[in-house]
């Protein structure tokens, strides 16, 4: 299975002389599985760079998996070039919301509206098919199976697992712990918390002794705070969730718009200092790291 990162950023992209070494594009990566598929995790701004790597492959069949539709995972979706090309194929997979009753064939034709784009979707020359998931229905393409696993986030958000050939890997989109809504006073916290850790096992049995973790690590413990609730995770929720689910590697991703390259090593050093945990090996995703195994 081989794994490349095209964009780490998180929320909006990022470019700039402070944010070289990591990259300022937005959420995707690239798949491969050991038969052939090509599946990419979200299409942020990273897809665009990826689909300039991918002509000499033409016709191709990418399988896009998006985790959730917030712009900085959709973002670049227009801009896949393989879409214009006619024998392309693409299946676009993610899931229904259930209060607005959107689902995932409209990710397209949103962003492709006339007065945002001026190309319409009735242009793009590739096939292009849409599926949509619910929680723990698992996809098959050949040897690969895909199982979407839904995690706390504003949006309906599904983590994705990719299992081909005994090789592994997860991905959990945005991704913030839930935690107690109640005091511990309040008659309903021991309840609650007895929901969140069932949750939390339930959780970590679907991603349990995976080869690579690829998580988002938004911010520090310092900064949790005051962004309770927005949805994301920090590094050491990200470090205690790889120990727990005996991961072999974990890369943390999304990071944060403002942070600077430097800044982000320095806050990855303080959090990898401040807190032992039993994995292998922990490393921040960078656009254009590659890991094969
Ligand atoms: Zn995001
Ligand atoms: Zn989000």
């Amino acid at each position: 299975m081989k794994v490349c990162f095209w964009g780490v950023r998180g929320s909006i992209p990022s470019p700039g002389p402070n944010t070289v070494r990591y990259g300022g594009n937005t959420t995707c990566i690239e798949v491969r599985t050991d038969d052939g598929h090509l599946i990419i995790l979200d299409a942020g701004t990273g897809i665009f760079p990826l689909s300039q790597t991918l002509f000499g492959e033409f016709p191709l069949h990418a399988h896009i998996f998006n985790t959730h539709p917030h712009w900085d995972h959709i973002q670049g979706l227009p801009f896949f070039i393989p879409l214009f090309v006619p024998n392309n194929r693409a299946t676009i997979y993610g899931a229904s919301d259930p209060i607005t009753h959107n689902s995932i064939d409209e990710i397209l034709s949103v962003q492709l509206q006339y007065r945002f784009f001026p190309i319409r979707e009735c242009e793009l020359n590739a096939k292009i098919d849409y599926v949509s998931l619910k929680e723990g229905e698992k996809v098959t393409l050949g040897e690969v199976t895909i199982t979407p696993v839904l995690l706390n986030h504003p949006v309906v958000n599904f983590g994705y697992r990719i299992d081909c050939r005994g090789k592994s890997m997860f991905f959990t989109g945005d991704y913030e712990k839930p935690y107690n809504i109640y005091d511990p006073e309040d008659d309903e916290f021991d309840m609650y918390q007895s929901l969140l850790e069932q949750n939390e096992a339930d959780f970590l049995e679907q991603i349990q002794g995976v080869d690579v973790l690829i998580a988002d690590s938004s911010y520090t413990e310092a900064e949790y705070p005051s962004k309770k609730g927005w949805g994301h995770g920090t590094f050491q929720s990200c470090m205690k969730m790889a120990e727990k689910a005996q991961a072999k590697r974990l890369f943390l991703t999304h990071h944060e718009p403002t942070r600077s390259d430097d800044a982000l090593e320095a806050v990855f050093k303080e959090s990898l200092e401040s807190l032992t945990v039993d994995v292998p090996e922990i490393a921040l995703a960078r656009e254009g790291l590659s890991i094969e195994w």
